[in-house]
């Protein structure tokens, strides 16, 4: 059955906003700083107290709750028919140092406000739901970030993330054991084959949306990215006696190449990126000639034809302001994420929500890594962008308006229920 052909009383089913907004502000006092912010880092006893004030919330809803062996925790509403591969959604609630209150935990909350508002209109669905707390996204106390998904959507193995440790030497394995979430051996964990869709909703994390004045954001894709090291190498000479056509200076190359970064971006707008973030100029003195550049190159795009380009436009761009130059240059690529888009079919049914609600939408890519795009490896993924103040997150002073955040999870509930189907 779909929602078009649904009951009037469904199709004006409406999430508790206040509730979804006292559910935020309840988690974030756990780990809540003076500024407004959280810091909650992962697998602490501050993400215990958040886990188990989110595992009793489950449990009044009715979830049936378990624990992976990498912690993540997915709590189960069933439905008409549970051999139907189950409609999932989630995020994280483990937060960056400086973090704030809705990265992540709008998304694990959102989720929660699905599964409550169901509960009350009594609306029973043909798949069973799940929602998911995913282990470690932010990767600020143990690498690699978005540890959970990772492990569940074998990207790396259970003994590589359970091996890691923090700056103290702790390892995860060790830090799970100490809140209690090393998941029960006796429960089978969750396995990827039983998703057939996972949606997360989030902050935008960006601009974008809010220069738009939109309040959802479609999200078709997840930007790929290249990372690289340069090396420009000239001859250090005194600034003096050397004459500028006699020069090898390295660093007059490194800001043709900076330029140029910019450039390849730009010529494949609007989702391409393209950053200079670090650079070391050496000897780096006042009255010499700079002999030595190292940079770092960020490359991001959608497609991964688009971030080949980008990746030849970078390596031509490098060899031409070297040669210009006098200087050899040095590439490098040090990091390859592939770009990841979404599942069109549910990214259709997050547009088709958005529109149902008469909500402004807008296509846009995500620029950052979510637990999204690991589960987008193994199961058809989407997600659901908002708003969040003057783009800014990784901060404390993070804001989103309550209207947004609403507004973000009727879509996650009108896209949930097109993909379980509703019991008749
Ligand atoms: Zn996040």
């Amino acid at each position: 059955m779909t929602l078009a052909s649904a009951t009037p009383s469904l199709a004006d089913l409406r999430v508790d906003g206040a509730r979804l907004w006292q559910s935020l502000m309840d988690l974030a006092r756990i780990g809540g700083t003076e500024k407004g912010g959280v810091c909650r880092l992962a697998l602490t006893d501050l993400d215990r107290q958040g886990r188990d004030l989110f595992v009793n919330w489950a449990m009044e809803a009715g979830c049936e709750v378990r624990v992976d062996a990498i912690g993540n925790i997915f709590a189960r509403r069933p439905g008409r028919n549970n051999s139907l591969p189950a409609v999932m959604t989630g995020s994280h609630i483990d937060t960056q140092p400086t973090g704030g209150k809705f990265d992540g935990n709008y998304g694990v909350l959102a989720g929660l406000e699905v599964l409550r508002t169901l509960n009350d209109a009594g609306v029973q669905t043909d798949a069973p739901l799940e929602l998911a707390v995913w282990t470690n996204e932010e990767g600020s106390r143990f690498v690699p970030v978005m540890m959970g998904s990772g492990v569940y959507a074998g990207a790396f193995t259970l003994e590589h993330a359970l091996s890691q440790q923090d700056r103290d030497g702790v390892s995860v394995r060790e830090a799970l054991c100490g809140i209690g979430y090393d998941g029960a051996a006796a429960v089978p964990p969750a396995q990827p084959d039983g998703v057939g869709a996972y949606f997360e909703a989030h902050i935008e994390q960006g601009p974008v949306l809010e220069a738009a004045d939109t309040v959802i954001g479609v999200v078709t894709a997840a930007l790929g990215q290249r990372w690289y090291d340069v090396v420009l190498t000239g001859v250090e000479a005194h600034a003096g006696p050397t004459p500028m056509p006699l020069r090898r200076d390295a660093l007059l190359a490194a800001s043709e190449l900076v330029l140029a970064v910019n450039q390849i971006a730009l010529a494949h707008a609007p989702n391409a990126r393209g950053t200079v973030g670090w650079m070391d100029v050496f000897p780096n003195s006042r009255n010499v000639i700079p002999g030595r550049v190292r940079l770092t190159v960020d490359l991001r795009a959608a497609d991964d034809a688009t971030l080949s380009a980008m990746d030849a436009a970078l390596r031509a761009a490098a060899e031409a302001a070297a040669a210009a130059r006098g200087v050899t240059a040095q590439v490098d690529q040090v990091v390859y994420f592939p770009p990841q888009p979404f599942a069109p079919a549910l990214v259709d049914s997050v547009r088709e929500g958005a529109k149902a609600l008469s909500m402004s939408a807008l296509d846009v890519v995500s620029g950052a890594g979510h637990d999204a795009v690991y589960l987008a490896r193994v199961a058809p993924a989407a997600m659901i962008f908002v708003p969040c103040k003057d783009g800014i997150s990784h901060n404390e002073i993070e804001d989103a308006r309550p209207e947004h955040l609403e507004a973000g999870c009727n879509v996650l509930l009108r896209a949930m229920l097109a993909q379980a189907g509703v019991a008749a």
